[in-house]
């Protein structure tokens, strides 16, 4: 018996079954076959939505899964009761989508930080997105010309949108073809009505997925991957608001800030933390408005954070 090995991508992974659409199109279920281990950390999961591997078709409409090419980034997540473990949620993310809103409910700046500061460990480019402008009034218009000015100092693209009457969807829709982005914000900024503005086949998809489980419910707390039909892949990740544990050492902090990582090579001190010392470049930077307050700010929280580590 001899059968076929072919690659694919992992598009659902729940415990011990994974699904993966080959590059003919199929999709296979799979298990796995050997030991797979992730250099540096310790996972529950060798296996993430978004990897790359190589399948061995089985039968009609099985697999094993058996190699796994090695990741360009991926995310974790500290394992319930497993304090030294992590999940893998997902995998070779080209890009993030953080979806803001200035109002119902109101996106605070600090939690936009945190998973900038979280992306720029990661390595995944982040672009913001802020919703729900056809709520906004003058007050809301005001805080949103203060963000996008200091978000795109730092070097982020952002944009406005509005699914209610459709205003901004089509610079959205250009990010996504051919690239796999991940899905972010918190509940309520409107993730899931995007998927469905984005790609009408999502639905039906949905309830594909919940005929085949078990429960007959469409289990929200698995990320998933989402092809759309304009090209492109989006992962949403329910239930999970930022990108979940990190370890950063407070003075490799403004590294994860690009405009103050840019400003501090000025800086007179090598080890300037641009809290307090003279000759700060970075606190210059802020004077002189090349660095927005606000996320000067909030780096300084980030700095405050309790037991010299941020999470
Ligand atoms: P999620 O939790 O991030 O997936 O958010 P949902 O997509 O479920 O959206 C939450 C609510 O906001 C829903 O009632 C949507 O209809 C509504 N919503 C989404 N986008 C917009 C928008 O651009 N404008 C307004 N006014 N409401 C929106
Ligand atoms: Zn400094």
């Amino acid at each position: 018996m001899s059968a076929s090995v072919t690659t694919g991508i992992v598009i659902k992974t729940t415990g011990s079954c994974h699904t993966v659409k080959v590059d003919s199109g199929e999709v296979l279920q799979c298990g796995i076959k050997g030991l797979f281990r992730t250099k540096g950390i310790r996972t529950t999961n060798p296996v993430a939505v978004g990897d790359r591997v190589d399948v061995a078709i089985a039968e009609q409409g099985r697999g094993i899964i058996v190699n796994i090419y090695p990741r360009k980034n991926y995310i974790i997540r500290k394992a319930i009761n497993l304090a030294r473990e992590s999940h893998i949620l997902a995998a070779n993310i080209d890009q993030a989508f953080l979806m803001i809103t200035l109002k119902s409910p109101v996106t605070l700046s600090m939690f936009v930080d945190r998973f900038l500061v979280t992306a720029e460990a990661y390595r995944v480019p982040t672009i913001l997105i802020f919703n729900k402008t056809d709520l906004y009034g003058p007050m809301e218009l005001g805080m949103q010309y203060d963000w996008i000015s200091a978000y795109t100092l730092a070097g982020y693209p952002c944009h406005t949108l509005s699914l209610i009457n459709g205003k901004g969807l089509e610079e959205i829709r250009a990010y996504l073809p051919g690239k796999i982005t991940l899905l972010s914000g918190n509940s309520g900024v409107g993730k899931s009505s995007l998927v469905n503005v984005l790609d009408p086949f999502k639905n039906l998809k949905t309830s594909e997925i919940s005929i085949s489980n078990k429960s007959g419910k469409h289990t929200t707390t698995f990320p998933e991957m989402l092809e759309l039909s304009s090209g492109g892949q989006v992962i949403d990740t329910p239930g999970i608001r930022g990108f979940g544990m990190l370890e950063i050492e407070k003075s490799e902090l403004y590294h994860y800030f690009p405009e103050i990582f840019k400003y501090s090579k000025n800086c007179q001190f090598y080890n300037c933390s641009h809290t307090h010392e003279p000759g700060c470049s970075v606190r210059e930077a802020v004077e002189n408005g090349e660095i927005a307050e606000m996320r000067f700010l909030n780096y300084l929280g980030m700095m405050e954070g309790v037991n010299n580590k941020y999470r």
